[in-house]
């Protein structure tokens, strides 16, 4: 793509489009046909947008896991949501996957540096609005593990161990190799995918060589927050670069990219409580003994 058209690809979207925010909402948006306005007219025909329905465990639409591919500039995988009100409302099956793709396609192209602008910290109003709502008692948790992937899938069939409360090794959380030992998990594989060491005694480390912060479940400022980021922050040499900004690389738990490595999941079960059942060594065991 020459630079003219990129330039108006990602030119911030005229006022007159621009939104305010709704009463209680926060941040202004601009709605998602004009988005794909964008791309019929400045890229017409050099890009190609389809999602994946993502479904609750009572089968409802939760969300749409979204492509968008633009020749020259790549492929971005982003998962659009239900606004929490919506799920509440009673809607139709269609209306529900309306939103969460047209959120999607937002998702999608902020990725690519359209409408980055009306993004405030990354956040977009949806996710702050999510946020907000998660407080309230009655409120749809919003589907923060929403794509499985077959390997996933496998792990969850490993996980229902055994459970305790809280186990001594869940209050010491400095020296995750004895966090993993402790709970009996294996120590086999400490590295990212490309190799690159991602935990020791320190804690877990980012390919950039910083260190890699765990963000529990109530630390989050929104729902669909990373589950793991690189502490380096905008300085992280291997973070996404939108718009030529530079952001954390950023990790959660359930990973259709797969890249979070797996002794991180590990490792955040075993601070949860989860303690694997041991199998004895072969020379343990006696004659008679059952390995367990
Ligand atoms: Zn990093």
């Amino acid at each position: 793509m020459d630079k003219d058209k990129h330039k108006k690809l990602i030119k911030d979207f005229p006022k007159s489009v621009v939104k305010p925010a709704p009463k209680g909402k926060f941040g202004d948006y601009v709605p998602h046909h004009i988005y794909t306005q964008r791309l019929v007219d400045v890229i017409p025909g050099e890009y190609n947008f389809f999602y994946e329905v993502i479904r609750g465990k009572d089968n409802s639409i939760v969300g749409a896991k979204c492509t968008l591919i633009i020749e020259g500039l790549g492929t971005v995988d982003e998962v659009g949501d239900v606004d929490m009100n919506a799920l509440n409302r009673n809607i139709t099956e269609s209306e529900l996957l309306k939103l969460a793709v047209s959120d999607g396609i937002k998702r999608c192209c902020m990725r690519f540096g359209i409408g980055l602008e009306l993004w405030t910290g990354g956040i977009t109003e949806e996710e702050h609005y999510a946020s907000e709502k998660k407080t309230q008692p009655n409120a749809v948790k919003p589907p923060s593990v929403p794509v499985k992937s077959d390997a996933d899938k496998s792990q969850d069939s490993l996980s229902p161990a055994v459970k305790t409360k809280a186990s001594s090794a869940s209050q010491d959380s400095s020296n995750p190799i004895k966090v993993l030992q402790d709970a009996n998990f294996s120590t086999k594989d400490l590295n990212h995918p490309n190799g690159k060491k991602a935990i020791d005694e320190d804690g877990l480390w980012c390919p950039c060589g910083t260190k890699v912060n765990y963000i529990p479940e109530s630390q989050k400022t929104s729902a669909k927050g990373p589950d793991f980021r690189c502490s380096a922050m905008g300085q992280c040499e291997v973070g996404d670069v939108v718009d030529g900004k530079r952001f954390a690389k950023s990790w959660w738990i359930v990973d259709y990219k797969k890249e979070t490595p797996k002794i991180w999941s590990y490792y955040v079960q075993a601070l949860n409580g989860v303690v694997m059942p041991t199998a004895k060594g072969m020379d343990d065991i006696k004659e008679g003994e059952a390995p367990f």
